[in-house]
């Protein structure tokens, strides 16, 4: 393992950041000034440097290209208006992007220096991190094999990289979803846990055939029986019926958001009942039919939170309550940015401030 002192520093000669127009953000296009990045060979991590944003060079057979042995993570970095910045807790995608690793075959990064070039990175490029309101910078973490050979087996070369993005809020608003009765996203001792490349692939071109429908994202079910509620999109999902906050269970078909179980923990602190268990599509639908659906809504770190304002199956479309009534979710969201703006206790010791 290579110490954390050996992390070798090449600052850009003139920063992007001055001629940067952070009101007017396309999510995920603009890019800070400086990455992070690190070779795996012979065994152990080496040639850890700070470098300015660029291109990278690999060869045409690079294993990655070809069979997808590849993990990310997202997470967060946020300021306020006072200068105050720093992460929402980057203990937990360390060590979800150590999980990805091991189920990809990949080598584990070790935690102390993931995050000594996490601080670093966001502190020599915190001029990046925007301060309005929903505004953060959104980070990237990326781990995928590198070696030129071309047959399949696990890579003995690896290449690990931090890099970071201004942005301002995901969605704008409450989105339509459909219930996926027929493609999957992760089925039982498959990769869905792992934040694998390859998942991302693979939902594509349902998610395609959904937009193209009227809805912006998917509600994922069980690869067997099409029954049960999995997530939604690229995020975890929640509803309120009658009072109760209601998610699936974790297991491997399942992401742990760290959105996720940031969301549960305030509610039980807020005294509200959490149901973490299977959960039938019919009984979401027949909840919504009854009129007991109070709230349903997305959680991860792109978006935070994103209510749902249509579910629909099939042909059957239902329409939720107005946005403007729904408690737990509102609450959660004003409670997210207080947080992150440093404007209320931390209780949690979730974040960690750079300054
Ligand atoms: C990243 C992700 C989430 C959300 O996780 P957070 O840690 O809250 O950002 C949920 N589902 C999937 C499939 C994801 O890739």
């Amino acid at each position: 393992m290579i110490d954390t002192d050996t992390i070798d520093i090449q600052k850009i000669k003139e920063s992007k950041v001055k001629s940067m127009d952070f009101a007017n953000l396309e999510f995920g296009k603009t890019f800070s000034d400086h990455m992070f990045i690190m070779e795996y060979k012979d065994g152990k991590w080496q040639e850890a440097r700070i470098l300015p944003y660029q291109n990278l060079s690999m060869s045409p057979s690079a294993s990655v290209i070809h069979y997808g042995q590849s993990a990310f993570e997202g997470m967060k970095a946020f300021k306020n208006k006072d200068g105050r910045f720093g992460l929402f807790r980057p203990d937990k995608n360390i060590a979800r992007m150590n999980k990805s690793a091991v189920r990809l075959c990949m080598p584990e990064v070790p935690e102390d220096l993931f995050m000594e070039a996490l601080t670093r990175l966001v502190q020599m490029d915190n001029s990046w991190i925007p301060t309005e309101e929903l505004s953060s910078l959104y980070i990237r973490p990326v781990l995928f094999a590198v070696d030129d050979f071309i047959g399949v087996r696990a890579s003995e070369t690896y290449r690990f990289l931090i890099f970071t993005s201004p942005v301002n809020a995901y969605y704008t608003k409450p989105v339509r979803v459909k219930i996926e009765r027929h493609f999957t996203r992760a089925a039982k001792g498959g990769t869905g846990y792992a934040k694998a490349a390859g998942n991302y692939a693979g939902s594509l071109y349902p998610a395609k055939l959904a937009n193209q429908e009227g809805y912006d994202q998917l509600l994922w079910t069980d690869s067997k029986e099409h029954k049960y509620i999995e997530e939604s999109g690229t995020m975890n999902v929640m509803f309120v019926v009658d009072g109760k906050l209601l998610t699936p269970e974790l297991g491997d078909t399942i992401l742990d958001g760290v959105t996720r179980d940031s969301v549960i923990q305030l509610a039980k602190d807020w005294g509200i009942e959490v149901e973490e268990r299977r959960i039938e599509v019919e009984e979401i639908l027949t909840a919504m039919k009854e009129d007991r659906l109070e709230e349903a809504f997305g959680c991860g770190t792109a978006a935070t939170i994103a209510h749902i304002a249509t579910i629909a199956d099939g042909d059957r479309v239902y329409e939720l309550p107005a946005v403007e009534d729904r408690k737990l979710s509102n609450k959660l969201s004003k409670y997210f940015v207080d947080l992150k703006k440093f404007r209320v206790e931390d209780e949690h010791n979730w974040m960690i401030e750079l300054n």
